[in-house]
């Protein structure tokens, strides 16, 4: 993994766009927690195999026909196994994949099959099953809140990724590595990270199990960039435990505290624009001189099974976790909004750098994104 080559430039550039696009959404509703299109619908007990787990799987593939471009896939990927709560019958589990690729490497290629496999995609995930017990549980922060603000990101960037795509050949004329155009993004809603009476490696994690060992056995045609599904991934973004107030989360590898730092500087220049909401005392992201040697231990949670086979992994999630944690608590009337509204504003700063996105964040003449102060550049 390394960084986009043209990084420093978008650092430079970045910062008048995203300034347009966060001032524009200080008022989004999108986030309300009863009214709200993204959130309030998943703001419900959703245990694997119940009705509730089967309301929010058809929220979600609502949200992307309704909101998000048609050229977005959506893939359901789907499995089963017993739980030590529930007996000999199997509890089905059901992963949901949402890709977005370049154009000209969905196309199907006559003789030669998909061009998929030349596709390096930054990979966004947090999982969207609920505890089985205490019953009732609504699991706002875990991870309600997180797959939302993964929704609400594929939206505030998916325009911007047809302009960028668009105009690839005027912009890209004499771009040294061809590669670096050849970048998607994919959004994971994994099922079934959750124990069912006490974690253990086969009592948690049933989703993405399942779907990293798919994956690593999934082959892509000879000859492709990547050899399967699982070495696509740029970098695996785990959100976990999102929207209570005070967040401070650690950068807990430091194989990827370059990426940590990455999203670590976008918070700091949101902060310094004026752009977010929140006042903590301290940053979200505040680890971002960490020095190798700091690096203490990490979180179970549905990046390992990714993480064992080799995937680079960003875990965005606090710690120590939200007093609200696995209890009756973590509900609606405990989010914190300018919280979450500021983790979707980082964010999407965040996708928008790594996809490349300076300058196509707005509609072209809808808002200026040239002649900007630049002296706020970190
Ligand atoms: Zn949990």
């Amino acid at each position: 993994m390394r960084m986009p080559k043209r990084r420093d430039r978008s650092l430079s550039h970045l910062a008048p766009s995203l300034s347009a696009h966060a001032s524009s959404q200080v008022s989004d509703p999108d986030f309300d927690p009863v009214h709200g299109a993204i959130l309030a619908p998943i703001l419900r007990p959703r245990v694997p195999g119940t009705e509730g787990h089967t309301r929010v799987q058809e929220h979600f593939a609502a949200f992307v026909r309704t909101h998000l471009h048609p050229s977005w896939r959506i893939e359901w990927h789907n499995t089963t196994a017993t739980t030590p709560a529930t007996g000999k019958e199997p509890v089905p589990f059901r992963n949901l994949i949402l890709r977005r690729d370049p154009p000209w490497r969905t196309a199907q290629v006559e003789g030669q099959g998909k061009e998929e496999g030349n596709v390096a995609r930054l990979t966004l995930a947090a999982h969207y099953d609920s505890l089985y017990q205490p019953e009732g549980f609504i699991g706002a922060v875990d991870s309600a809140v997180p797959c939302a603000l993964l929704l609400y990101v594929a939206r505030a960037v998916d325009a911007a990724l047809t302009r960028r795509w668009e105009s690839r050949t005027e912009d890209d004329v004499g771009l040294e590595d061809e590669d670096e155009l050849d970048k998607g993004v994919q959004i994971l809603l994994l099922d079934g990270e959750e124990a069912w009476v006490e974690w253990t490696d086969t009592d948690s994690l049933y989703g993405s199990r399942a779907l990293a060992e798919t994956w690593a056995n999934t082959a892509y045609k000879p000859g492709s960039r990547f050899s399967t599904p699982l070495e696509a991934i740029s970098l695996f973004v785990l959100l976990d435990l999102l929207g209570a107030p005070e967040p401070t989360v650690p950068s807990y590898f430091p194989k990827t505290h370059w990426a940590y730092r990455g999203l670590g500087r976008v918070e700091a220049r949101l902060r310094k624009l004026g752009l977010l909401e929140t006042k903590p005392r301290a940053p979200f992201l505040g680890d971002t001189s960490k020095e190798a040697v700091q690096f203490r231990g990490y979180v179970l949670d549905d990046h390992i099974p990714f993480m064992r086979r080799g995937v680079d992994v960003l875990h965005i999630i606090p710690s120590p976790f939200p007093a609200v944690w696995h209890t009756m608590d973590d509900d609606a009337e405990h989010l914190d909004l300018p919280t979450i509204r500021d983790w979707a504003r980082i964010m999407t700063g965040f996708v928008a750098e790594w996809m490349d996105l300076e300058g196509y964040l707005t509609e072209p003449g809808a808002e200026p994104e040239s002649g900007q102060d630049e002296k706020d550049e970190l």
